[in-house]
């Protein structure tokens, strides 16, 4: 078993920001993080310091509590894609593709996962069979292609499906709901879906995280990872008209439908 205990800190309306303690040497680390008030509350209720930020993208949702934690904890280390640095606050180490970053005895690889930024990393710990992918993949959908195509999003989703099945996925947000509404409609008839929904809404309805999901359920669930499922490549080309066989531009218009859905 892992003994890296992970902690999900609800911020904002519907993000979350993580806490990982390795137990065996003490370390903690942070994953994104919008307000540093509500996480220095948190590690001081839980009584810890944390010696490092995992920063997965630059957008304020995510790295809005940088200074502020940087002030509080001056050692602090904050992390983040070296390519980006300069959109990432108070950044002290910069990282890219294949790098490695130590909690304690557990290490995370860094894998570049670009499209919702042109700067976006995601963590995997293999040891502890977690992966934080930040905005890239939520449980039943991805994030908003804002600085990428759909070659990069769906190269970067390839990358982290590709991950052992039992992985546990930890995303940026809750948008579990309104993305199974749409996978319901994209795969009507997937009972993985139906089962995964009605789940999904019983632990909303008692304000509880949905988080995390796996990396086999996500392709089961997914229509994002489902680009070549026939049910998937069916409806998508009933409403759009796309080449069937490529799977990139299902995934663009996938997207498409979804920002209208
Ligand atoms: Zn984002």
């Amino acid at each position: 078993m892992s003994d890296l205990e992970i902690t999900l800190v609800p911020m904002l309306s519907d993000n979350y920001s993580y806490i990982l303690h390795c137990k065996q040497s003490g370390v903690v680390a942070l994953v994104d993080c919008p307000d540093a008030d509500a996480m220095i509350q948190t590690l001081e209720t839980m009584n810890l310091t944390p010696s490092l930020l995992l920063n997965t993208h630059h957008h304020f949702d995510h790295v809005g509590g940088n200074e502020d934690l940087k002030k509080h904890w001056p050692t602090l280390e904050i992390v983040g894609y070296g390519p980006d640095s300069e959109r990432i606050p108070a950044i002290t180490r910069r990282v890219q593709e294949g790098d490695r970053v130590c909690v304690g005895q557990h290490e995370a690889e860094v894998i570049f996962t670009p499209g919702h930024t042109r700067g976006h990393i995601a963590y995997y710990f293999a040891k502890a069979g977690a992966l934080f992918c930040g905005d890239t993949l939520f449980f039943g959908g991805c994030g908003r292609f804002f600085e990428g195509t759909p070659a990069e999003m769906h190269a970067s989703l390839q990358k982290l499906a590709a991950l052992p099945d039992a992985t546990r996925v930890y995303c940026g947000h809750e948008y579990t709901a309104s993305n199974l509404r749409f996978a319901r409609h994209i795969e009507p008839n997937n009972p993985s879906i139906e089962q995964t929904y009605a789940e999904v809404l019983s632990l909303r309805e008692q304000q509880r995280p949905t988080i995390p999901s796996t990396v086999g359920k996500e392709k089961q669930v997914n229509p994002f990872l489902r680009t070549q499922e026939l049910e998937v490549i069916k409806m998508v080309s009933l409403e759009r008209a796309v080449q069937p066989h490529d799977p990139i531009e299902i995934l663009g218009a996938l997207r498409e439908m979804k920002n209208q859905f």
